[in-house]
């Protein structure tokens, strides 16, 4: 797919659809990828840091979550597609998972917001394999979280710690993984929880 540049940000050029039969090949070919869904406030924060920058640049596919971002594109020869939010790409994936028996790691939230977006996802999406959870307040604990996504292998990491922390733990983490969607969801799994 082609990349259109929004504020030097290279967007993937994706329906919404196209986005997740696109994720849905990844996960069947057991390919390892890496997908930000930006915001205008993760763009406009990655133009303030350098290193955040770099990292989301790293993503295979960076799509548009928020007008915002569309408007800005509106204005140049190539506008963007569509907007592929990030909540909506989870539900997406999450009822793809379901139908194809795929596994899901849950990073992130609050212990009781974490487990509590567990049994629904469990509940609502049934046929899914919900191999492992883990709240997103660690902090010596982070090398069993490592081992245990290594372990379980599966097929999408649903890595909620907001904002830039989820986009740094994947980016310095998905050398040690060999395959899996890896998308930082944000505040999505406090919706997930309700
Ligand atoms: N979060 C977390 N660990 C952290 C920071 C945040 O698990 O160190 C969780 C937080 O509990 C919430 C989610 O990440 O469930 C999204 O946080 P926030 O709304 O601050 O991020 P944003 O939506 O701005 O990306």
């Amino acid at each position: 797919n082609t990349k259109i540049s929004i504020l030097g940000i290279p967007f993937t050029n994706i329906t919404f659809d196209d986005m997740a039969d696109k994720l849905a090949v990844k996960i069947l070919n057991k390919e390892k990828t890496f997908v930000v869904t930006a915001n205008p406030e993760i763009v406009m924060f990655a133009k303030r840091n350098r290193e955040y920058e770099k990292i989301i640049k790293c993503a295979d596919d960076i799509v548009p979550d928020g007008f915002g971002v569309l408007l800005a594109s509106s204005i140049q020869k190539t506008p963007i597609k569509e907007r592929v939010t990030g909540y909506d790409l989870t539900i997406r994936l999450l009822e793809m998972c379901a139908q194809n028996s795929w596994s899901v790691y849950l990073l992130g939230g609050k212990e009781e917001i974490n487990a509590a977006a567990a049994d629904n996802i469990k509940k609502n999406f049934k046929g899914l394999k919900l191999v492992g959870r883990h709240h997103g307040y660690f902090s010596g604990n982070e090398e069993g979280i490592v081992k245990e996504i290594q372990n379980k292998e599966p097929d999408l990491v649903l890595v909620a710690l907001g904002f830039p922390r989820q986009e740094q733990w994947i980016s310095s983490h998905l050398s040690s993984f060999q395959k899996g969607v890896f998308m930082g969801v944000g505040g999505s799994i406090d919706v997930l929880s309700g």
